[in-house]
């Protein structure tokens, strides 16, 4: 496969060629065109398939078309991680098109002060990368003045089965569950057990399953 046939803009194919990302890996083939069709999506597929990239590139073009933000608006697109780590991670594989797209982003996860984090969501921003703990924290900090989820459409459960080991799933659900239901929700997980099937019932629509 190649990047011109996956139908993204030319904003981003630009991007993409100047990160040298020669070809599209066999998941991000694969799951491109579903996301893009607005359809649900479970990937099951391990750190290193290049699954990042494969959620992203989607949410930007998601994003891209969209009305600027108001002071007020909240984020319209949401990616849970289990781990501080992996936010941040996936929050540097957004730089590179921020500035390019005119888009903002935040990073929100435990264990570093709260106070900081939500200046960031003062500031506005399309997109969160965050712990579903702190989000919740976040949500109600300052009686839920500081952000709010009004405007989510694409929602990402990164890692999902990482999230629900370590205990996740109430936040997870919690935020879910306040997300207006005609949201595009994308989840990827390295393994898919039938707890987390059911879980992903729960959470998905009619989700198109890829593996990898
Ligand atoms: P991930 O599975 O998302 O953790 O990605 C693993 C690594 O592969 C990251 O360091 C990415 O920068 C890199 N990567 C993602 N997509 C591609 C691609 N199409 N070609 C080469 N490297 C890639």
């Amino acid at each position: 496969a190649k990047w011109s046939q996956c139908g993204l803009p030319v904003s981003i194919l630009n991007v993409i060629k100047s990160m040298n990302y020669e070809k599209p890996t066999s998941i991000q083939a694969q799951s491109l065109p579903a996301i893009m069709s607005g359809r649900d999506i479970i990937g099951v597929a391990k750190t290193g398939s290049g699954k990042t990239i494969a959620f992203l590139l989607p949410m930007f073009r998601h994003l891209k078309d969209q009305k600027p933000l108001q002071p007020t608006d909240g984020p319209i697109a949401l990616i849970m991680t289990p781990t501080r780590e992996l936010a941040t991670q996936t929050f540097q594989e957004c730089k590179p098109f921020l500035k390019i797209l005119g888009l903002r982003a935040v990073c929100a996860y435990g264990g570093a002060p709260i106070k900081d984090q939500i200046a960031d969501f003062k500031r506005g921003a399309e997109i969160v990368v965050c712990t579903p703990g702190r989000m919740i924290d976040i949500l109600a900090a300052n009686s839920g003045r500081v952000t709010n989820l009004r405007r989510v459409t694409y929602i990402v459960l990164d890692e999902a089965d990482r999230m629900f080991d370590l205990g996740f799933e109430p936040q997870v659900m919690r935020i879910v569950n306040n997300v207006r239901p005609d949201r595009q929700t994308v989840l990827f997980s390295a393994t898919f057990p039938k707890a987390m099937e059911a879980l992903a019932r729960k959470i998905l629509r009619k989700p198109v399953e890829i593996v990898v």
